[in-house]
């Protein structure tokens, strides 16, 4: 009942086809819903999702945190993450488009600033890509979204002359919406995370281990005391490996990613929201984003294949990092040569095998769920991976082309 009348206020629809495979909790009704317990282990964007939608589906959930939502080691606790919907596959589409209304409507819902429609300029210095950006504006306006420009050199030079452009053959703009706006991510977990205590959530700040027997699930350990429930959501993102070394250490790789923040001169809001969109130039190794906040402008470099232990590692950048941002930042921005770099970050990206989202029952466990390998775009897919997520556990209707996709494949990474 509550769940429904939740749905029909979001005014979104739902995913599709019946489901065949066998999940602890059936689906039987709303008095069952209500006396279901689950724990989430891990609060960023997939746990926390999930969690928000178990609770509004009924269930008694505690969400789990070694560090807290939002925390600064999670991939879900930077500063800012892009949504943009292009992909060849028309299943992240859908996610990303759903996605976004969620994050909208908890924008509605907190009074919180969660989403900057900064809009996306993907600048490219290749004739070809076009061709490219002509290929996805079709793409994009199949899915019901209509607002991208297929840019020349001297379009861009005239409408961001901050932006050096010589060396530039063209650009795809995205003019905010599900294809080109900012999420504010540390701010969107711990708002989600209020949402959620709000509507009677539990949140436990602990680091959980699952306590297992003959292959089974039955507790979590958080070291003084067992928690229990009927099922487990497993949401732990870099730290997936370590909870399940022998069933993900070979099919997930955590890799190291560092972020910078290039000051801005004073004064000059050349550079700032909503002066400067999201930006990246294809094959540069380089995307970023306005200066929102005051935080500068912010710089990634990509992609790193170094190894991270996100409990273990310092998240210092190295003086490599820093000249090859502020040559990379001279050149595409010249009106910021010189300017320090005034913050950093070092975050981790989770990988699977084939760079898909892992949602899938743990192979030995039938009440316990994996989700995570966000695999360096799982951010703004919280919303709709926490929605599908929730309705597996409860045995619920769902697109079984999502099935697929999300399933703990087979393949291993290889050794090298
Ligand atoms: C620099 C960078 C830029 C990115 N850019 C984008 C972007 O622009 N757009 C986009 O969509 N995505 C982007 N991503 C990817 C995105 O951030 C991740 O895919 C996503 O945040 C992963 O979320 P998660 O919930 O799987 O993991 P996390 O956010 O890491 O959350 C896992 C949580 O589990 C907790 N936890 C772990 N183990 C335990 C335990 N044993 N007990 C209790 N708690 C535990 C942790 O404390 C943590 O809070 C980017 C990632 C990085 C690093």
């Amino acid at each position: 009942m509550k769940r429904r009348k939740f749905t029909q206020i979001v005014g979104i629809g739902s995913i599709g086809l019946p489901m065949t495979k066998f999940s602890p909790i059936k689906n039987r009704g709303n008095a069952f819903y209500n006396s279901s317990e689950v724990i989430v282990v891990g609060a960023g964007t997939f746990g926390v999702w999930t969690a928000y939608h178990l609770n509004q589906m009924g269930a008694k959930v505690t969400l789990l945190d070694a560090y807290g939502p939002g925390n600064s080691r999670a991939s879900s606790g930077g500063e800012t993450r892009l949504i943009q919907a292009d992909n060849d596959n028309s299943i992240y589409v859908e996610s990303a488009i759903r996605s976004y209304h969620w994050w909208s409507k908890m924008m509605e819902m907190t009074g919180e600033e969660l989403v900057l429609s900064t809009g996306r300029l993907t600048m490219s210095k290749n004739e070809g890509s076009r061709l490219y950006a002509q290929k996805r504006k079709e793409q994009l306006s199949s899915h019901g979204i209509d607002n991208t420009e297929v840019l020349d050199q001297d379009e861009i030079r005239y409408r961001w002359p901050q932006i050096h452009t010589d060396d530039l053959a063209g650009a795809m703009y995205n003019d905010g919406g599900p294809s080109g706006s900012t999420l504010m991510a540390r701010k969107g977990i711990k708002a989600v995370a209020k949402e959620f205590v709000k509507n009677g959530g539990s949140i436990v700040i602990a680091k959980g281990q699952p306590i297992i027997n003959y292959g089974k699930i039955v507790g979590i350990n958080v070291g003084n005391e067992t928690l229990k429930a009927q099922c487990y959501v497993f949401a732990c993102g870099p730290w997936l490996p370590k909870v399940f070394p022998d069933l993900l250490l070979p099919k997930t790789k955590v890799e190291r990613r560092d972020v910078l923040f290039v000051g801005t001169p004073s004064g000059n809001d050349q550079y700032s929201h909503p002066n400067l969109p999201e930006w990246s130039v294809t094959g540069s190794g380089y995307y970023g984003f306005p200066d929102i906040e005051g935080r500068g402008l912010k710089v990634a470099p990509y992609p790193d294949y170094n190894t991270f232990d996100p409990d273990r590692d310092e998240r210092l950048i190295n003086h490599y990092q820093v000249k090859r941002a502020h040559d990379f930042v001279g050149h595409r921005f010249p009106g910021l040569k010189g300017q320090p770099i005034i913050e950093s970050r070092v975050c981790q990206v989770t990988n699977s095998v084939d760079g898909n989202f892992i949602v899938d029952q743990h192979p030995s466990s039938d009440n316990a769920w994996i989700v995570g390998a966000g695999s360096g775009h799982g951010f703004k897919h919280g919303p709709a991976i926490g929605e599908y997520t929730a309705k597996r556990v409860f045995d619920e209707q769902v697109n079984k082309e999502y099935d697929s996709l999300f399933k703990l494949k087979k393949e291993n990474f290889k050794v090298e």
